[in-house]
């Protein structure tokens, strides 16, 4: 029963392939970390000679990306188009400003950010598909913080599905591929957003990707000014962090897909977000700070 477990995208990451005696299981498992490794190399924003870094120094000219980065922006740009800009892939200046700048593996500041110019938005990214380039309209930094690690799950899902049986567990972000050592659904526990032993709901899962966006996860660097709650989620249109939501899960076809909607729909807010999921089609379950619950019809809670 093959598991293997590396750290990544400033998280750890469990891979685990039921029926480990189908040969070529360790080939796929080292190209499906090979994926978390790749995506974060090319989209990260810590770190200066990243593609989307390097892209960044371009504002103005279009500049050639690479498939993968290319979708990455793609898709974000498209959430937010949905969201009507609730998600928004060019906050990355804000959450500098914010004070989420440090490497998380060398803990240095990667850059002196320059000031966010107002009204700047993901309007001011155009892509031209043919071309394969991306353009920054105007000066500002992408974060691809909500969608990057969710393609880094899906792309190494593809290199696990012919066993079946699998499981990618990247933080808050897991898929699960068939069924468990049973032959159920997985049981994936939604993490309580207020303590840390036991779930506040179980659901049972196959082929389906589970994310969770949470006010808990990366709480505001020390020193830092903040008005409005204090962790990594910002609401572009305030540049605070939305209070009204405690924690955010989607249950989607695919990981980029519930990743990056459950930043969305925490966004939005409870009854905002519930109704955005219900009409993207996926499940969803919101937790807000006082422990209220709002969800889509079809959860699929564990029997
Ligand atoms: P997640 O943990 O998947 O909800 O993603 C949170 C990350 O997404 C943050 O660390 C930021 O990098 C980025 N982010 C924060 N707020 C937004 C937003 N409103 N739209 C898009 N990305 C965001
Ligand atoms: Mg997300």
């Amino acid at each position: 029963m093959p598991i293997r477990t590396e750290a990544a995208m400033n998280t750890v990451v469990t891979m685990h392939v039921l029926h480990g005696g189908a040969g070529g299981v360790q080939a796929a498992m080292d190209r499906a970390f090979g994926w978390f490794h790749e995506i974060e190399e090319r989209c990260t924003r810590f770190d200066s000679s990243s593609e989307l870094m390097r892209l960044t120094a371009r504002a103005g000219e279009p500049a050639p990306a690479s498939a993968i980065l290319f979708e990455a922006v793609r898709f974000a740009l498209l959430v937010a188009e949905e969201s009507g800009g609730a998600f928004d892939p060019t906050i990355g200046r804000t959450m500098e400003a914010r004070g989420f700048n440090l490497n998380h593996r060398t803990g240095k500041p990667v850059r002196d950010g320059g000031a966010c110019e107002a009204g700047v938005c993901y309007k001011d990214v155009q892509l031209d598909r043919d071309r394969g380039t991306i353009t920054l309209r105007r000066p500002l930094t992408l974060d691809l913080g909500a969608v990057a690690k969710g393609l880094a799950v899906d792309m190494a899902s593809c290199e696990l599905a012919r066993f079946l049986d699998f499981a990618i567990d990247a933080g808050g972000d897991v898929y699960l591929g068939g069924s468990n050592e049973h032959g159920e659904p997985w049981r994936v526990g939604i993490r309580h957003p207020r303590e840390q032993e036991a779930p506040i709901a179980c659901l049972g899962v196959s082929n389906q990707a589970v994310c969770t966006s949470g006010d808990y996860e990366r709480p505001i660097p020390c020193g830092v000014e903040s008005s409005g709650g204090q962790h990594h989620i910002l609401d572009p249109r305030t540049g605070a962090s939305p209070g009204a939501v405690a924690s955010a899960t989607v249950i989607a076809d695919g990981a980029m897909l519930a990743d990056a909607l459950a930043t969305a729909a925490f966004v939005l807010g409870p009854q905002e977000g519930i109704r955005f999921l219900e009409r993207m089609g996926v499940e969803g379950l919101i937790v807000t700070p006082e422990l209220q619950r709002y969800e889509t019809r079809g959860v699929p809670y564990a029997a």
